[in-house]
């Protein structure tokens, strides 16, 4: 393996994953859903594979799921040609790892917030570039890990060629507010700099929050390549159906990378996320005001078990605080939690630079059915 690949051997996801399964753990570490999508969703699929839908689509993705993606974006009020604009990736991921790869050069720079999703950093590297990352700051009162505006400033310079947006954040949860973003605009702008932004959770916002599309802020439609995908919002993360929306310019780099890497996504999930973008978002809005449900029972029975319990504003995540109850390091607890009372976590120091300043705090997944997170609950409460 190439020494810049050589920190990315394993993922924390697959590593927890399995540790929960050989001990029977519930698992709140990975974030995937124990239910399924809309049955709408579900159909179409099947009816596509039973149809022959089953050879190569188009490289872009279906011109209907274009369609679809184009029509969706334009609740937000920004417009994008469905042929020329909006490219179908395989999952979010891809979208994200394509766009480093097209847009960025060895040598370059790219800032990342902190802590960020796992696999940023390394499509960095895979990109030859190198990262730049910026903590979230603790808000004190609330706790809410905000954006710490005056160090995201300074990390950009004149070997800065992209930032990368999440929002709703994993793994905090955070929800970044129109003036967070703002600020992101405005370095943007001023250091001519492209956005990359991971909107995967962009229906799962709780308490009447907003998820604001950075692509709709002053002079960032032109630079923002904006990535989401069908995985979060309909429960099927299994079916890795993503894309990447922008300026022709933009999405045209990311897809001549992109169809060296995959060339094209399964063909009969894509009718299947068009129905979806089309038809099911009330069961959307039916599946947030759930997971709002679930983010306050984990809340409330966590900080029952003694954890300082950090605000989560979305996604579906939630951060807490392990030394109330005598723990040092998140790593180490989410490594014994499994055996010792039967439940998985995620540290957060892995998706950081600076993992002393992340210590404290574990990650826990709320997108479970409430008697699963009933009995992590329970489980908890043994550690106290
Ligand atoms: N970005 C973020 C912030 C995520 O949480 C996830 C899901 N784990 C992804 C990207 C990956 O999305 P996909 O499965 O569509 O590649
Ligand atoms: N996105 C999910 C998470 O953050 C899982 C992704 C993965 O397993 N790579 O937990």
């Amino acid at each position: 393996l190439v020494p810049r690949l050589r920190p990315f051997t394993s993922t924390i996801f697959a590593e927890m994953t399995a540790l929960a399964n050989r001990t029977g753990a519930v698992n709140l570490g990975q974030g995937f859903p124990d239910t399924d999508g809309p049955a709408g969703m579900l159909r179409v699929a099947k009816d596509a594979i039973d149809g022959g839908l089953n050879q190569y689509p188009p490289g872009p993705g279906t011109p209907e799921l274009r369609q679809a993606i184009s029509e969706h974006r334009a609740r937000y009020g920004t417009h994008h040609d469905p042929d020329t604009g909006v490219l179908v990736t395989v999952g979010a991921t891809e979208a994200v790892a394509a766009a480093l790869l097209a847009l960025v050069e060895p040598g370059d720079e790219v800032v990342l917030i902190e802590p960020y999703y796992d696999s940023y950093a390394a499509s960095v590297a895979l990109a030859g570039a190198t990262r730049r990352t910026v903590g979230l700051v603790e808000e004190p009162g609330t706790g809410r890990l905000g954006l710490d505006v005056a160090a995201l400033a300074a990390a950009f310079g004149p070997r800065t060629r992209a930032v990368l947006v999440n929002s709703p954040h994993n793994p905090t949860g955070t929800v970044f507010t129109r003036d967070e973003l703002a600020a992101v605009a405005r370095l943007c702008v001023e250091h001519d700099v492209v956005a990359i932004t991971d909107e995967v959770y962009e229906h799962l916002v709780f308490d009447d929050r907003e998820h604001v599309p950075l692509a709709t802020l002053p002079g960032m439609a032109e630079r923002t390549l904006t990535v989401s995908g069908a995985g979060k919002s309909f429960n099927c993360t299994g079916w890795k159906i993503g894309w990447a929306c922008g300026a022709p310019e933009l999405v045209g780099a990311v897809r001549a990378a992109k169809q060296f890497l995959t060339f094209v996504g399964g063909a009969p999930f894509q009718p299947a996320v068009a129905h979806a973008l089309r038809h099911e978002l009330d069961w959307v809005e039916r599946l947030r005001a759930s997971l709002q449900d679930k983010r306050s029972r984990l809340a409330a029975g966590l900080a029952d078990a003694g954890f300082a319990v950090r605000p989560s504003e979305g996604t579906y995540f939630i951060t807490a605080d392990v030394r109330p109850l005598g723990f040092t390091d998140g790593e180490q607890l989410c490594r014994e939690l499994p055996e010792r009372i039967g439940v998985a976590g995620v540290p957060v120091q892995v998706f950081t630079d600076h993992p002393d300043e992340w210590r404290h705090l574990v990650r826990f997944a709320f997108c479970k059915r409430d008697e699963v997170l009933d009995e992590a609950i329970t489980r908890l409460r043994r550690l106290g």
